[in-house]
């Protein structure tokens, strides 16, 4: 009989590694018949004797596979060749390793090829391992997936493995890593245990009506759902709201007018040539991004086309997006040409960005400064705005401008990644809601609510809870989050 025909779930495959040429470039394929491909295609580099071997290519048509699949040792990298039998060819020299479930990441047999890094050996053997019955590609995030689907992880250790791969800064890694160590679902975990506690009280005066009156201690109820449930729940809302910038990220936008140096400043934060300066106003045709760690907080930087009106149409695009990236910004930085002074077009430009999040930024002070230069009166025209004086030129001031940057940003406290807990949007959102439902059940029980309506409420937000971890998330949910995932995760 076929080796494959008696599994029923499908075994997944994909290469792990990114395109292009690497070094090494891993193949994994995980599910049952992980352990029948790798037999199919691996033929070890010594002898049972323990002498190094090496198929002589191309292989002649009676060449056979050394049976070995039965002692194919687990979690030890074994050195050989893959070859193609049906073309009677090598493909690449090897390590490979299987791993035996159920002490893997997806809780299933998994095989790894660790193959030479080029992509068209990785796409043959790939294809290779496709093309045998019960194998298919794996989608983004399935073996993370499969970790999920097995029990192995909770959704909340699923989502920091994205995060941690998408990680910007080390204090966003630190967040990922914390909560792939289950710090979040351990809160969630003694959320859920005070809602059961005060279910299980509920739940006897149900059985006995008679006392239920004994049984319910409303206040002590009460009290238990203030500290074991909102008041935990509330503390994880205010780490989103402190953490959020460090494990999203924030935007910050550079505006001003033509030739007071924006690309300039964004090229010196980069340190590196990135944006074309010239002297010519208006050759910042678009808006240019860049991700940027100041002080542990991942920034995509923004220098925006020079704003003002214009009627040429490339220009345009680029102005038009720079306001709109203006309004999605967490902070706006408004430069200033220092050694020009203010001018109409600031004061206009700083009347349509008024309401926001804004620092003003006075470059050029290596031209302004020096005797005779004009004193500026910055508070009249800006009033109570934060003001930063730098030479995108020179570099001068740029340690303090990007301090300004980090303190308006978070308020100038860092964070500390090991104490605090710092739920997602999907967990905040969730959370949103349980503490909703929290205070309806508080509500109920200092009203005297029957016990049998308690009961519905908790249940109502033990489920809701539930999401977090991924107990009760439905397919939208897992899809959505899955598919955040990059090939081969
Ligand atoms: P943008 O149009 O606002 O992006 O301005 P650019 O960055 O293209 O700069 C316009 C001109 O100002 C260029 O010639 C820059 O070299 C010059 N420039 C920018 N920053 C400084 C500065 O701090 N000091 C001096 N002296 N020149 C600067």
């Amino acid at each position: 009989m076929d080796a494959f025909a008696e599994f029923e779930q499908a075994t997944i495959a994909a290469i792990a590694t990114p395109p292009g040429a690497g070094g090494i470039g891993i193949i994994r394929i995980s599910g049952p018949a992980a352990p029948v491909v790798l037999a199919r295609l691996f033929c070890p580099g010594k002898t049972a004797a323990g002498t190094a071997f090496k198929p002589a290519a191309p292989l002649s048509p009676s060449f056979v596979l050394p049976d070995y699949s039965g002692d194919f040792p687990s979690h030890r990298l074994c050195y050989g060749w893959i070859i193609d039998p049906a073309a009677g060819q090598l493909l690449d020299e090897v390590m490979a390793v299987y791993m035996a479930a159920p002490a893997t990441y997806t809780r299933e047999e998994v095989v790894e090829i660790h193959c030479h890094g080029g992509y068209v050996v990785l796409r043959e053997i790939l294809a290779l391992i496709l093309a045998m019955p019960g194998v298919r590609a794996a989608e983004p995030g399935e073996f993370t997936k499969r970790a999920f689907l097995n029990g192995r992880i909770d959704l909340t250790r699923a989502e920091a493995v994205i995060d941690l791969l998408n990680a910007e800064t080390r204090q966003g890694a630190d967040l990922a890593i914390s909560q792939l160590g289950g710090e979040l679902q351990q809160r969630i975990t003694a959320i859920r245990d005070a809602l059961l506690a005060i279910l299980a009280v509920i739940e006897v005066a149900i059985d006995f009506p008679e006392e239920d009156g004994e049984i319910i201690d409303h206040g002590e109820l009460h009290r238990q759902l203030l500290i074991g449930v909102e008041q935990p729940v509330t503390e994880l809302l205010a780490g989103r709201t402190r953490g959020r910038i460090y494990r999203e990220g924030a935007a910050v936008v550079i505006m001003g007018r033509p030739n007071v140096g924006k690309s300039s400043l964004l090229n010196a934060l980069l340190r590196e040539e990135r944006a074309i300066v010239t002297a010519v106003p208006g050759t910042t045709r678009d808006t240019i991004e860049e991700c940027l760690d100041i002080h542990g907080v991942p920034v995509r930087i923004v220098d925006t086309a020079g704003i003002r009106e214009t009627s040429e149409t490339v220009e345009g695009i680029g102005i038009s997006r720079s306001r709109s990236r203006g309004e999605r910004a967490d902070l706006l930085l408004l430069l200033l040409d220092a050694s020009e002074g203010v001018t109409v077009g600031d004061l206009e430009l700083y009347r349509s960005v008024q309401d926001k999040n804004l620092l003003l930024v006075l470059n050029k002070v290596d031209l302004a400064a020096g005797e005779g230069a004009p004193v500026i009166a910055w508070e009249k025209h800006f009033p109570g705005l934060g003001r930063v004086e730098i030479s995108a030129l020179t570099g001068g001031g740029l340690g303090e401008l990007e301090l300004a940057i980090f303190q308006a940003l978070t308020g100038g406290t860092p964070l500390d990644p090991v104490s605090t807990c710092v739920p997602n949007a999907r967990h905040g959102s969730v959370l949103v809601k349980v503490r909703e439902l929290a205070g309806r059940l508080a509500a109920g029980l200092q009203n005297g609510l029957a016990p049998e309506l308690l009961a519905v409420e908790l249940q109502l937000t033990l489920a809701q809870l539930g999401e977090i971890s991924g107990e009760s998330s439905g397919e939208e949910v897992l899809d959505a989050i899955f598919s955040r995932f990059c090939l081969g995760k």
